[in-house]
């Protein structure tokens, strides 16, 4: 990586992962966030801030705890993760986690992060495809590129031996129709068959949707870890959600409510609210099978000092799933937190019990194509016999499909069921990106995700296994 500055006199012993032991043994992860900063900020006011907050972490006992590193503040110009990291003080690295952003990057950058990750001694990476920021007008998406965590996970499987490198990866699982919330998981699928070794959700309150991935997993034989993401909410940030400024987070009408009238009572009132909130949230997740938080939004040294006092009062006050479940069930779960009328989860009996012994699926009606639709895959499907080899016949596909002539080797057309993925912002190729709208909808053009509609298509021709194979 040009112009990187890597100090390598970081304690690393080559043969140790922390993290990957944790979850190996089970214990519970409880990961601090810090934000990868622009690239001209300044580095004294960043650092003087960062280095006491992970000391602070670096003492905790009796928790297991580490810092989680990721362009949290989603700058238009982030610092490479992994060069920020290596000017960080850590007495253990791989206690620690840091997410790689595919937002304006390329499969050499991927690449080479990578490389410098084994050189700094870091080995738990996390790739995601990145975020549209506010900044991005669709105008001007021609200029960024996301090179998608698919794809990053085929590389880093490719050419990093897995003892090397403890890759995992990110799902939003708080999707509420069925032609939104499956084909997160045939891309979750997808990552778990590329070398993704753990999970992160994206952030959210809906215990049950959690418990949902929980469920998904543990039914299909995935028995490997979760950590959720979980937000220490603040007036601020609750009207940035609203505003819609962080696309993908969304808090229910009911939630929302409840939000106000703790803010309504001042604001002592509304922070030992959201205390209450994290311990109940934390213990819950325990009982249900995850291993462990990811806590964003504390910003301070003695806002980590409080948070382990919390932690560790919660986890000493509940015994049972059953004594959690009442506590929560008092303060929270008489809220609605599906934005409704969108309110699908995959199974009957979510909560009733913490695990997914009983598990009941519902039965799910998948919205039919319509008949043009069909006819349109039919005419495809004729016309395209034949036609896949290296830019093949562009000008009738340009003609045909509306092709946008992508120049990859092999056109792809045929496996996205004749939608062409350039139709997407993004141009995510292997699955829809998490920041789909409540009702399924793209969160950039005022149209469906493409994702929804390959599924409806795949599910007509009835080859939904087909989704669950990576194609770039
Ligand atoms: S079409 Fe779907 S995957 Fe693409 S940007 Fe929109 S919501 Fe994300």
């Amino acid at each position: 990586m040009q112009g990187s500055q890597f100090k390598l006199d970081l304690h690393v012993d080559s043969n140790k992962n922390s993290f990957r032991n944790s979850l190996k043994n089970g214990e519970f992860n409880i990961l601090f966030q810090i934000n990868v900063p622009e690239i001209d900020c300044n580095p004294d006011t960043i650092f003087n801030r960062c280095d006491p907050f992970i000391k602070t972490v670096e003492k905790i006992r009796k928790l297991n705890c580490g810092i989680a590193v990721l362009n949290g503040k989603r700058h238009q110009n982030p610092l490479n993760v992994i060069e920020f990291a290596s000017q960080l003080e850590f007495s253990d690295i791989n206690k620690n986690v840091f997410f790689v952003s595919g937002r304006n990057n390329t499969e050499k950058y991927i690449y080479e992060t990578v490389e410098a990750a084994l050189r700094t001694g870091i080995k738990n990476i996390v790739p995601v495809s990145g975020d549209f920021l506010p900044a991005d007008e669709y105008g001007n998406l021609k200029n960024v590129n996301f090179y998608e965590s698919v794809r990053s996970l085929k590389l880093i499987n490719k050419y990093f031996n897995e003892m090397e490198i403890f890759s995992g990866t990110v799902l939003n699982p708080f999707k509420y129709t069925p032609l939104d919330l499956y084909p997160q998981y045939f891309k979750l699928m997808k990552k778990i068959k590329l070398g993704a070794n753990y999970i992160f959700t994206q952030t959210g309150w809906d215990l049950l949707k959690l418990q949902e991935l929980r469920w998904y997993l543990e039914k299909r034989n995935f028995f490997m870890p979760s950590i959720a993401k979980f937000y220490f909410l603040n007036p601020d940030y609750v009207e940035d959600i609203i505003s819609g400024k962080l696309p993908g987070v969304r808090i229910s009408p009911d939630f929302l409510s409840i939000l106000r009238k703790e803010s309504n009572v001042g604001f002592t009132q509304f922070m030992s609210a959201q205390w209450r909130k994290l311990q109940l949230m934390l213990t819950g997740l325990k009982f249900i099978g995850y291993s462990g938080v990811l806590i964003e939004g504390l910003e301070s040294s003695s806002d980590v000092n409080v948070a382990q006092i919390k932690i560790k009062e919660a986890f000493n006050e509940f015994s049972s799933f059953e004594d959690w479940k009442n506590a929560y069930s008092e303060y929270l779960a008489r809220a609605e937190m599906a934005p409704y009328p969108y309110r699908f989860y995959m199974y009957r009996n979510l909560f009733k019990e913490a695990y997914a012994d009983n598990a009941r699926e519902k039965n799910v009606k998948i919205p039919d194509c319509t008949a043009k639709e069909k006819l349109k895959y039919k005419f495809s499907e004729f016309l395209w016999k034949g036609k896949t080899g290296k830019n093949g016949k562009i000008s009738l596909k340009k003609l045909i499909f509306r092709c946008a002539d992508c120049r990859e080797e092999k056109c792809i057309l045929q496996n996205l069921f004749y939608v062409c993925y350039k139709k997407c912002p993004k141009k995510m190729v292997n699955g829809p990106c998490g920041d789909t709208k409540a009702d399924g909808s793209c969160h950039i053009m005022k149209r469906n995700c493409i994702f929804g509609k390959i599924f409806r298509l795949a599910n007509w021709r009835k080859a939904i296994n087909f989704l669950e194979e990576d194609i770039l």
